[in-house]
């Protein structure tokens, strides 16, 4: 059996009509650029979000340097982040030239460790950037709570996390602005790169939508300096087509993370999650992610173990897709070397890049395959002994 990490086709093959006429649309009307499919799919972006503003962006990445451009962050600035996170997000802070703080994680949730934020603003910080990593939302009332006390902006890294809720809020709802990807192997993935920012406030709605069009209004009209940060035509028909969908996918998705859990529970080895590791729990083969009440959109399913590269390596051997979400955190990256950050500094994020790995959580995944993953895991560690 071949259990891939993700399988897009066999996604696309059961949408397969609705998504070519939506291309075939946009390619009749010619309307590339803008127009009434980037419009519509801004509006239905904002409305599952629960934002009242939906700016469509060329990718999550964009997304992200469009918002602390529309704070004026540049150099001097300083912007608070988690090193455990996609390289945009910290990429983006340091392109504009300012300078990215970080905070260690939580190892509960592999987000970052609100408790360590506050000591770590100083006269120059503008914003905060929490990532909602792997589909769970960051503790966002604490964020807020010091973000608003000392007056400093909240961009919501929700590449991974559409649909997430904290406390019953959807992702990006909550900070100044929420950054969504589409990038294919999201959640509500495009055919190729997009993305698209979220806000309540009409005022940042409005400069983003100038930002993303060389700052311009009208045509040749340059107010302030922006880029080419649109969101593609063809790209928003498909998210739009793929948005009625995604409930139930992450219905689906649910249900996979449950039943690994419950699956790898019955298996006899040594299982906790992360909760009770965090605690102190010793002795465990495996590192199960914490159930939680808020709503987690799993865009991954991530397990931990400190045999993580030699159990990657056996899964791989048996035809099972696994990836590591991320290897190497931020502050040791070679790029950033700048920042003279070292190994130990953040050792939690330092811990998590070395244990965890992610199995295939993707909505088409059968029973078969996922008890094809769990047997492969149980004989994995039953070797080891
Ligand atoms: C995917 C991702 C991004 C970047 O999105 P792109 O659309 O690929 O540019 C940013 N942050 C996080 C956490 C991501 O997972």
């Amino acid at each position: 059996m071949n259990v891939p990490l993700l399988d897009l086709r066999a996604q696309y093959l059961s949408i397969k009509p609705e998504i070519d006429a939506a291309v075939a649309e946009v390619l009749n009307s010619q309307i590339f650029i803008l127009g009434p499919r980037v419009q519509e799919c801004e509006r239905e972006v904002a409305r599952y979000s629960n934002c009242s503003h939906g700016i469509g962006m060329s990718s999550g990445t964009d997304a992200l340097l469009a918002c602390l451009m529309a704070e004026d962050i540049g150099p001097d600035d300083e912007v608070i982040t988690t090193p455990y996170t996609f390289f945009a997000t910290v990429g983006s802070i340091a392109r504009l030239g300012a300078k990215p703080v970080f905070v260690d994680i939580d190892p509960v949730t592999y987000n970052i460790d609100v408790s360590k934020i506050e000591s770590r603003i100083t006269a120059k910080t503008r914003a905060i950037m929490p990532v909602h990593l792997y589909g769970q939302m960051a503790q966002m009332d604490e964020i807020m709570e010091i973000a608003r006390r000392r007056g400093v902006a909240v961009i919501e890294d929700a590449a991974q996390a559409i649909g997430a809720e904290y406390k019953g809020k959807r992702a990006g709802s909550i900070g100044d602005y929420g950054c969504f990807s589409f990038f294919p192997s999201k959640n509500l993935g495009a055919a190729g790169d997009a993305g698209l920012t979220v806000t309540n406030n009409p005022q940042k709605a409005e400069k983003l939508a100038l930002l993303r069009a060389h700052g311009s209004k009208p045509k040749y009209y340059h107010k302030i300096i922006g880029g080419n940060f649109r969101l593609d035509a063809i790209q928003a028909a498909i998210v739009s087509v793929k948005l009625r969908y995604l409930d139930q996918w992450t219905a689906a998705r649910q249900h996979n993370a449950e039943r690994y859990t419950r699956l790898l529970g019955q298996t006899g080895l040594k299982i906790a999650d992360t909760r009770a590791y965090a605690g102190g729990a010793s002795s465990v083969d495996l590192i199960v992610p914490t159930a939680t009440e808020d709503r987690h959109i799993f865009n991954q399913y991530i397990i931990r173990t400190r045999q993580r590269d030699r159990l990657k390596a056996a899964l791989e051997a048996k035809g099972i897709g696994t990836e590591i979400y991320y290897p190497v955190p931020m502050h040791v990256q070679e790029c950033f070397s700048y920042l003279g950050h070292k190994k130990g500094d953040f050792p939690q994020a330092e811990a998590a890049a070395d244990e965890t790995l992610a199995l295939p959580i993707y909505p088409e995944l059968t029973d078969d395959q996922a008890a094809f993953v769990v047997a492969a895991i149980v004989e994995f560690f039953r070797n080891q002994r």
